[in-house]
C-alpha cells in the first residue's frame, strides 16, 4: 500500500517516528491539517483520524525511509493519496477545506 511504512519497517523504529512527528507537527496531519489520533490499538488505527506514517516520496518513486522523507498523515489522507506525488495532493486537500 502506497504510503504505508508500518509493513515494511521496524515496528519499534515506525512508533519512534510517528511519536516524533506527531510532536513536530503538532497532532496534525500534513495533508488536511486536521487533528489525528496517536494510537497503537488496532481497533483505533483503522479510524480515519488515526496517525499513520507518510513516505513524502514512495518508495516506487525512490524515495527513502530516512527521517526527512518521512511526514504522518491522518489515514484518510495516507488513503486517499493514492498515485499522486505529495505536493500536488497536500494542495488539493487544502483547497478543499
Ligand atoms: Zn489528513
Amino acid at each position: 500500500m502506497a504510503g504505508n511504512l508500518e509493513a515494511t519497517m521496524d515496528t519499534r523504529a515506525a512508533r519512534y517516528f510517528k511519536w516524533l512527528l506527531f510532536w513536530q507537527q503538532q497532532g496534525r496531519c500534513c495533508y488536511c491539517g486536521e487533528h489525528v489520533v496517536l494510537t497503537y490499538r488496532p481497533y483505533e488505527a483503522v479510524r480515519p483520524y488515526a496517525a499513520t506514517l507518510e513516505h513524502l516520496q514512495r518508495r516506487a518513486d525512490g524515495g527513502t525511509g530516512h527521517s526527512s522523507n518521512l511526514a504522518m498523515a491522518c489515514k484518510r489522507c495516507n488513503n486517499t493519496r493514492g498515485e499522486r506525488d505529495w505536493l500536488s495532493y497536500a494542495s488539493w486537500r487544502r483547497k478543499e477545506f
